[in-house]
């Protein structure tokens, strides 16, 4: 057996388990070995009961204080008792154990483990282990238990039983890394890195596992990313490209000016998509810098000039969004040009005939998802593709497209902002533009940090502005498909605000796990304002343009990194009206202020990225991940930044030593890197 048997080859797996697995994307025992915990469960010191933060788990050492009481139903006899240390007191309750009233009762400090939650009463540990007498702790202390994503069915034991297991089999010599590289670098052994990860025996063990398995992924990223553009460089541009005079009178009968940003990022795409070879470009540009616009221009250029282009977006939300907004500006502006949608929801009947037109040359302008470069969709003559908020449009992507017709040109946009010295690392495959401007009369967004408390004031001043008029939107974290549901679920919330607000107010409420169609029409009742309120989990955070929104609540805001939270915000503050973004957070720690209060001094997403990476340590161990930017599995950009600088610069190393890697050296390297790029499908992204 080896890391590419199938699971069920294990000890005690049977076709049930298989298919829980399947379901989560493991087959082989590889697969398996490759599915991380998404956290740990880690004993931490004690900590004083002034210093417990709501929502999370806490360790607390005191005595006991007063009686011990036992109350509730014979169903559910609920013990309580007060804790108390030099620094205030906590109540602590458990279900079903009534004798602890007599194990607790000989006296004593107790240090008692556990999750604390807000009730009306005030700050409660519900159902904490418990390590009596306190001294018993100590044992536990420093530990670390893997907690995986789960499904239904899929115990959190179980993962882990089954991963004791397969961490038998990896091949201990194994390693595609060459064996000075390991030292060079600092790196764990490929063994070692896995076994680690899943099973650390300290904070030290983990540290080490991960910092072995970024570097890795890191460094595969950046090694595939710069064979690719060597590839790319050859790729000669056959379409031609003249001024397009109606592209010119457009933009000056548009009710604004272009920003000088937009006009610069245009005058380079025009430049790059009529030169010898293949455009590829990113534009990076801040929320409602615009980007839009730019985007249009170069699909009409290429239309115009007679060729189809495509323009991808992340979510079929957005995907209709930008097909409503281009087929506007198209009568509006009378062009002579056609848009078409293609989305993978749209019933066989819809698609057939969106891929008939799209075949005949019918019509020029084609937007929708990643439907758009399937198999099934064939172009008459695409010249350019744009991806919005999509970094990996790889070489596999071009390639299929190709097959069927010329390479097309291909424009990227992202609102990510990645500072520039990361950029360069991770786009190392294409041509970066910036619009580093927001159009003139802009109102910025007012900001507020506020705590839990504020939450009644907030909901007053949601009311007020419905009643003018306007529209909000509250962001609650994602929900996890786990049984341990650490986030407010955005549906009870929902009812909540129900309850909440006046009958009047229409609240609704949108999630990834909704259907399609659902999310559309929701979408659709939101921006004719016949929903007032839409609470959502961040599904909502690439591109919404929704001008009479002018309220964004996030709660949990100390759960999300800078910049996402500052992609979130930028669905405010799109339109005349005055803006503002509310965020509140549950964290009282000064390190959680202070990182929150960088939104509230800035409206500038550069600076944003630039201090969230400033303030994050490496030791900051299970830091917030911002949002799977670029999809890694491990790595964030932001946090492991030193890893990424690293990692580049042992690509460059290999790349001057061996640019094909075809040396004995390398050759697990490149066998490595090929099964990579052939999973470097644009599916895996999304
Ligand atoms: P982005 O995609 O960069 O977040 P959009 O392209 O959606 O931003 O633009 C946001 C809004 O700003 C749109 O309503 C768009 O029509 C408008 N807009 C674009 N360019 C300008 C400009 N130069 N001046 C004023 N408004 C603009
Ligand atoms: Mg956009």
């Amino acid at each position: 057996m080896n890391e590419l048997s199938k699971i069920n080859t294990l000890k005690g797996i049977g076709d049930k388990t298989s298919s829980l697995f399947l379901k989560v994307g493991v087959t082989t025992i590889g697969d398996l070995l490759d599915y991380y915990p998404r956290t740990y469960d880690v004993y931490e010191d004690s900590i004083l009961i002034s210093e417990i933060e709501e929502g999370k788990v806490a360790t607390v050492t005191g005595a006991i204080f007063g009686r011990i009481q036992v109350g509730g139903n014979k169903n559910m006899q609920i013990t309580s008792l007060l804790l108390k240390d030099i620094s205030g007191t906590l109540k602590v309750v458990w279900y079903r154990m009534p004798f602890l009233r007599t194990t607790l009762s000989k006296g004593g400090l107790l240090t008692l483990r556990g999750k604390v939650t807000r009730k009306k009463a005030g700050l409660i540990m519900e159902h904490p282990e418990i390590f009596y007498p306190s001294q018993t702790y100590v044992e536990k202390r420093g530990t670390l238990q893997p907690v995986y994503p789960l499904t239904t069915g899929l115990t959190n034991n179980l993962v882990k039983k089954v991963m004791s297991q397969a961490i038998e089999f990896i091949d201990p010599k194994k390693d595609f890394l060459p064996e000075d590289f390991l030292g060079k670098y600092n790196l764990e052994q490929y063994a070692d890195s896995r076994r680690n990860i899943h099973f650390p025996e300290n904070k030290e063990c983990f540290v080490q596992a991960r910092h072995r398995l970024v570097f890795e992924e890191f460094l595969t990223f950046i090694l595939s990313l710069r064979m690719q553009k060597k590839r790319e460089e050859k790729y000669k541009n056959n379409f031609t490209f003249q001024q397009q005079p109606l592209i010119e009178a457009f933009i000056n009968k548009l009710p604004f000016e272009l920003t000088c940003a937009q006009k610069k990022v245009w005058e380079e795409i025009k430049t790059d998509m009529s030169s010898p070879h293949m455009m590829s470009r990113l534009v990076q540009g801040d929320v409602g810098s615009g980007k839009t616009m730019v985007a249009f221009l170069a699909m009409l250029y290429a239309s115009l000039n007679g060729y189809q282009s495509a323009l991808m977006a992340p979510t079929e939300v957005l995907a209709r969004q930008h097909f409503e907004t281009i087929t506007a500006l198209l009568n509006e502006y009378q062009l002579p040009l056609k848009a078409q949608l293609l989305t993978g929801s749209m019933t066989a009947k819809e698609k057939k005939e969106s891929y008939c037109n799209i075949q005949s040359g019918k019509v020029d302008l084609v937007i929708g998802t990643h439907a758009l470069i399937q198999e099934k969709v064939l172009y008459k003559n695409l010249a350019l593709v744009i991806t919005d908020e999509q970094h990996r449009f790889g070489v596999k992507q071009r390639e299929q497209l190709a097959g069927k017709g010329s390479m097309p040109h291909i424009l990227v946009m992202s609102a990510t902002p990645i500072p520039r010295t990361l950029g360069i690392i991770l786009y190392g495959d294409l041509d970066i533009s910036i619009i580093d401007e927001l159009p003139k009369n802009r109102l910025p967004i007012k900001n507020c940090v506020v705590d839990t408390g504020y939450r009644n004031t907030a909901y007053k001043f949601m009311e007020g502005q419905i009643k003018q008029g306007r529209q909000c939107y509250v962001i609650c974290p994602m929900v996890e498909e786990s049984e341990h549901l650490e986030v407010e679920n955005v549906t009870d919330y929902t009812e909540l605000l129900r309850d909440h607000f006046p009958p009047t107010i229409k609240v609704a409420c949108l999630h990834g796990k909704m259907k399609q169609a659902e999310k559309d029409e929701l979408m659709e009742a939101f921006g004719k304002n016949e929903i007032q309120i839409l609470v959502s989990t961040t599904v909502i955070e690439v591109g919404i343009d929704v001008p009479n929104a002018t309220v964004m609540l996030i709660e949990n805001a100390e759960r999300f990194g800078l910049a996402q939270l500052h992609q979130l915000r930028g669905r405010v503050g799109r339109g005349k009206h005055q803006s503002y973004c509310i965020f509140m957070s549950a964290a009282k720690s000064k390190e959680t202020k202070e990182r929150l209060e960088i939104l509230n001094k800035s409206n500038d997403g550069f600076f944003i990225a630039g201090e969230d990476l400033r303030l994050r340590g490496p030791g900051d161990l299970f830091g917030i991940r911002q949002s799977g930017l670029m999809n890694f599995k491990l790595g964030d950009v932001f946090q492991d930044a030193q890893i990424l600088k690293e990692a580049s610069n042992a690509a460059d190393e290999i790349l001057e030593e061996d640019g094909n890697l075809t040396s004995e050296k390398y050759i697990h390297l490149a066998e490595h890197l090929k099964t990579y790029m052939a999973g470097y499908l644009i599916e895996k992204t999304l």
